[in-house]
């Protein structure tokens, strides 16, 4: 016997996107349900380890500076709501060479959008920063308009809330299966079927899975498994007073990694790899423990944490100061990359019905709290005064042929 359950908008996956849309939806009176496989906060998504970095001289493009001050204004609405801090403001430090990525993107975002940034010497960095050992040649752009967003807390905020304003919130169900409809989707859970008006997709690493011609757009979706590392601070003390800055760092070989110092009164920095090195040459071999482009089977989840991974990690955190040689705790978890690693926000028209977002290509968090705002603008309206443009998952398809 199949349950029959109506709403006007179901939002399946409650972890960062679709908490914030289920959130949205409900304190502007639309019914709507949401469905979560795991328990809210949980740790098998890509949304664990405490802390996200959120920057507003946006590396990957000064396009997206309006969505991330969307997102600022949108966390700052969240807080409020809640009485919780969700975003620790440290700033952001970031380091490497004066042509690497990560410095030249910073410093062209904030110049395009006029944002308020400074450019440090290898000497300044030397005598502001020393948690860093920096390198001949390294230098460092601090932006204050940056720190960190804390995941689970705002997971669990934003599903509370959502609750309070009325959403059911369905947890440890799974949507075994989505029919597209232009008037009527329809989401499986179990022995009940849901038929809402819409249906927002925010099921993250098991969104190809779910819906599986999203598996090829662009050429393909991929799941890739990335390990994070806490290293005991052995001295200097981090200053819990004035929070040392959240950091990104491009290696000489175009490794990008980054870390967390300060989030647990200074007991810990926190550091991740988010690319390794992008090409391997002739008689020569990624470092071992490398974690760029491992497969992951959502469904199995990440491999744990091993010891080439503690060396890996281990081998980054050398460049800095006062930190143990190898990380006291680690965590694997999942990033979902597109091929252009740009997000997928929208519609694509072979799903009727439904509303997407995915893709997120390991630097998704710091958007969440706009993301559910502009899901929750077109699962009502139809469309978003948001920059969400760019993430269209259109945008990869050829252009129709002339005749
Ligand atoms: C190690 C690491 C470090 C990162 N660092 C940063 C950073 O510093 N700054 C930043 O901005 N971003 C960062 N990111 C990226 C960011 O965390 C992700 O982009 C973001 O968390 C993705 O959110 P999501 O909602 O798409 O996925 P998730 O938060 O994983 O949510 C998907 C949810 O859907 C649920 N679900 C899936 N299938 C079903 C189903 N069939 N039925 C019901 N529920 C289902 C899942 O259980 C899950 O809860 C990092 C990611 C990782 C992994």
């Amino acid at each position: 016997m199949t349950a029959r359950v109506e709403t006007d908008t179901v939002v399946v996956g409650l972890g960062a996107m679709g908490s914030q849309a289920l959130w949205r939806l409900a304190r502007e009176g639309v019914d709507a349900i949401g469905v979560e496989q795991f328990v809210p906060g949980h740790d098998r998504g890509s949304s664990h380890g405490e802390s996200r970095i959120i920057r507003t001289a946006y590396l990957e493009g000064a396009e997206y500076v309006p969505f991330v001050q969307a997102a600022w204004r949108a966390w700052d609405e969240l807080e409020q709501a809640s009485g919780s801090r969700l975003v620790v403001r440290s700033g952001a430090l970031m380091l490497g060479g004066p042509d690497s990525g990560v410095i030249s993107g910073s410093v062209a975002a904030a110049e395009h959008h006029g944002l308020a940034h400074e450019r440090l010497s290898a000497d300044e960095l030397a005598e502001r920063h020393p948690r860093h050992a920096v390198r001949t040649g390294e230098v460092g752009v601090f932006e204050a308009d940056a720190g960190a967003v804390l995941p689970e807390a705002s997971i669990l905020a934003a599903v509370r809330l959502a609750r309070l304003a009325g959403a059911r919130v369905w947890t440890g169900r799974a949507v075994t299966r989505i029919e597209p409809d232009p008037d009527h989707p329809r989401v499986r859970v179990g022995d009940t079927e849901i038929r809402a008006r819409r249906v927002i997709v925010t099921a993250g690493a098991w969104l190809p899975g779910l819906l599986p011609g999203t598996a090829r757009l662009g050429g393909g979706i991929r799941v890739e498994r990335r390990v994070l590392g806490w290293f005991r601070v052995t001295g200097p003390a981090c200053d819990t007073s004035a929070p040392e800055p959240v950091f990104a760092r491009e290696e000489p070989d175009g490794a990008l990694w980054y870390g967390f110092p300060s989030m647990d009164d200074g007991r810990t920095v926190k550091i991740g790899v988010h690319a390794e090195p992008p090409e391997v040459g002739a008689g020569t071999t990624r470092p071992t423990g490398s974690q760029w482009g491992e497969p992951v089977d959502p469904g199995t989840g990440p491999r744990p944490p091993d010891g080439a991974d503690a060396r890996r990690l281990g081998a980054l955190a050398a460049g800095l100061r006062g930190v143990a040689p190898l990380p006291e705790r680690m965590a694997s978890c999942m990033y979902t990359m597109t091929p252009d690693e740009h997000f997928l926000i929208g519609r694509r028209s072979e799903l009727p019905g439904l509303i997407l977002a995915g893709g997120f290509s390991g630097h998704g968090f710091k958007f969440a709290s706009a993301v559910g705002r502009a899901l929750a603008d077109l699962a009502r309206d139809g469309r978003t005064d948001l920059p969400v443009g760019m993430f269209d998952p259109h945008r990869w398809d050829s252009p129709p042929a002339h005749p």
